[in-house]
């Protein structure tokens, strides 16, 4: 069973707030928020940008076990790191699943990294979010993203994905040295 996900900042149902949609964004607001609370603005910032959820995983269906593939969704753009058709994904790809403060707790695919997921467990963001960094560069510097690791679906089946099974790097604790020393030096 393949595995997609999406988040749908344009057609999301949340009543949109133009004030917030203005207002600079509150520090550390994923701290005292939950998933519900956050406005439309909130809520997509909250996207790292990783795009794990954009690459199909694998369940086995007697164990419930899930593995990951290095093999991305036909529409996702491996050097942007994004999805290459976002306003029309839907007509090609039906199973991508919109994530929601409801379904997010439900999502057991979604990578244990998914900003959503650490805010849906109490959990706080890793230096590399863009919220914390404020670099949307860190994700990728940390190992945490995707970006231009995958190769497409195209016209794989089942045993070869299965051949594509991968373990993904484990993200950096901490910054970089250079990161650190460009930030002591405001570069
Ligand atoms: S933070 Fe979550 S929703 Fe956003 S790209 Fe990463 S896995 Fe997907
Ligand atoms: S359709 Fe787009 S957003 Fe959905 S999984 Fe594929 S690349 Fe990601």
């Amino acid at each position: 069973m393949t595995k997609t996900t999406l988040l749908d900042y344009h057609n999301s149902r949340r009543k949109r707030d133009a004030q917030a949609d203005v207002a600079p964004l509150e520090d550390g607001y994923w701290r005292r928020k939950t998933l519900t609370e956050m406005n439309e603005r909130e809520w997509e910032a909250l996207c790292d940008r990783c795009s794990k959820c954009c690459v199909i995983s694998i369940e086995d269906a007697d164990t419930g076990t899930l593995y990951l593939t290095d093999v991305s969704c036909k529409l996702f753009d491996a050097k942007s790191c994004g999805c290459s058709n976002y306003e029309n994904r839907k007509q090609y790809v039906h199973d991508c699943v919109k994530l929601t403060p409801k379904n997010v707790p439900k999502l057991d695919w979604l990578p244990q990294t998914c900003a959503y997921r650490l805010v849906s467990e109490g959990k706080d963001l890793f230096w590399w979010h863009p919220l914390i960094s404020g670099d949307s560069e860190t994700v990728h510097i940390a190992q945490a993203s995707v970006r231009n690791k995958t190769r497409p679906e195209g016209r794989l089946k089942m045993a070869g994905l299965i051949k594509r099974i991968t373990q993904w790097p484990v993200p950096l604790e901490k910054p970089p040295k250079a990161l650190r020393n460009r930030k002591r030096s405001g570069t």
